[in-house]
C-alpha cells in the first residue's frame, strides 16, 4: 500500500503540535490510508521541539526534525520533503487552518494519477482590509510573472514523490515553494478548501516580512524589473531630446535665459531614474550573490529519538 507523507513546517507552534497530529492521524486513519507524519521544527523559540518528541513518542507514525535556526518557512517544507519517505507528500500548516479531511480528497485524486493537487483557497479567511489588498497585488504580479493563476493558491499541496525529488534537485537558494510546483509542470488537479482561523497563537507574519517575501519572490521569477530600467532609460531619452530641442530653438532665438526651473527638474528627474535603477540593479546583484554562495538551504540540527542531541537541549 502506498505511504502518505504529511509534511507540517512549525514555528512556535508548541500549543498545537499535538492536536494537529491527533487532526491529521485520525482522518487519515479513518480513511484507511497509510501515512507517516513528519514536523520539521522551524527554531522555534518556544517547546515546539519538546511537544514534537512527546507526539513522536505518542504514535509511532509521528517523526520530527529540527533545523539549527529559523530558516523560513519554504525552507522548513523543504527540508520536510527532503526527510519524508512517501510515495507522496502532503504539505500542510501546522496551525489546523487548513482542514485536514481535504487531504484524502487530494489522496484520491493523486490514485487517480494526477501528480500535483493544489489545495485552492475558496476565500481568504480573516485579514485585515490591507492585508488583503496586498496580497491581491502581489498574487497579481505573480500570477502575470509565472503565467499561472496564483491569486488563490496556498502551501497546501499534495506532490507526487516524483514532482519531490525534482523540486528537491533545484539548485536556487531562493524557493518559492508555491510556484516552484506550479513550475514543474506534471498533471494538476485541484481541490478548494474554506480558510479557518487560527485555533492557538497568532500568524507569523508582519506586513514587513510580507513585503520582503513579495519582493524575493518575484525577483527570483522575473527579470521583468530590470527591463522597466531600459524603458525607463529610454523615456527619459525622449524628454531629453525635446527638452534639448525646445533649448536649441530658444538659443537661437535669442530666448534663451530663462529655463533654470526646468534645468533643476530635469536634474533632480534623471537623479532619481539613475539611482532607482541602480537600487534594483543592486538587488538583482544581491540575489546572485546570495545564489552563488551556494550555502544550504537549511541545516538539521535534531531528529527525534536521537539521544544524544535531544539531550544537548537543541
Ligand atoms: N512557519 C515556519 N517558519 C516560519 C514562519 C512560519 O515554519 O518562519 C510555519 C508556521 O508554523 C505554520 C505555517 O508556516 O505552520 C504558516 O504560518 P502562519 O500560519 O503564520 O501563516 P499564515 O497562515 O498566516 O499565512
Ligand atoms: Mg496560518
Amino acid at each position: 500500500m502506498p505511504l502518505l507523507s504529511v509534511v507540517i513546517p512549525a514555528y512556535n507552534e508548541q500549543e498545537i503540535i499535538l492536536k494537529t497530529a491527533a487532526a491529521v492521524t485520525q482522518v487519515l486513519e479513518d480513511a484507511g490510508i497509510e501515512h507517516e507524519i513528519v514536523f520539521v521544527n522551524d527554531g522555534s523559540r518556544d517547546g515546539t521541539w519538546d511537544a514534537i518528541e512527546q507526539a513522536a513518542r505518542a504514535d509511532a507514525h509521528v517523526r520530527g526534525i529540527g533545523l539549527s535556526r529559523n530558516f523560513g518557512k519554504e525552507s522548513a517544507i523543504l527540508a520536510g520533503l527532503r526527510e519524508s519517505r512517501g510515495d507522496c507528500c502532503v504539505v500542510i500548516d501546522c496551525d489546523l487552518q487548513q482542514p485536514p479531511e481535504v487531504m484524502v480528497e487530494m489522496y484520491r485524486l493523486w490514485e487517480q494519477g494526477y501528480k500535483v493537487v493544489n489545495g485552492v483557497k475558496s476565500d481568504r479567511g480573516k485579514e485585515s482590509a490591507f492585508h488583503k489588498l496586498a496580497a491581491k497585488a502581489f498574487y497579481a504580479a505573480m500570477s502575470a510573472i509565472v503565467k499561472l493563476d496564483m491569486r488563490k493558491a496556498s502551501d497546501y499541496k499534495l506532490l507526487d514523490r516524483e514532482v519531490v525529488e525534482a523540486l528537491l534537485s533545484m539548485p536556487e537558494r531562493n524557493y518559492f515553494f508555491r510556484a516552484l510546483s506550479e513550475w514543474v509542470g506534471y498533471p494538476s488537479a485541484s481541490v478548494e478548501y474554506d480558510v479557518r482561523e487560527r485555533a492557538y497563537g497568532k500568524t507569523k507574519w508582519t506586513t514587513w516580512s510580507l513585503f520582503r517575501y513579495a519582493l524575493t519572490n518575484i525577483t527570483s521569477f522575473s527579470a521583468i524589473p530590470l527591463h522597466l530600467i531600459t524603458a525607463l532609460g529610454c523615456f527619459v531619452f525622449v524628454v531629453a531630446v525635446v527638452f534639448g530641442l525646445i533649448a536649441l530653438v530658444q538659443y537661437f532665438k535669442g530666448t534663451a535665459v530663462e529655463g533654470f526651473t526646468t534645468v533643476i527638474l530635469l536634474l533632480l528627474l534623471i537623479g532619481s531614474v539613475i539611482m532607482i535603477s541602480l537600487g534594483i540593479i543592486g538587488y538583482y546583484i544581491s540575489k546572485i550573490y546570495e545564489e552563488i554562495k551556494q550555502r544550504p538551504k537549511y541545516l538539521v540540527a535534531v531528529r527525534t529519538g536521537e539521544k544524544e542531541q535531544t539531550e544537548k537541549g537543541l
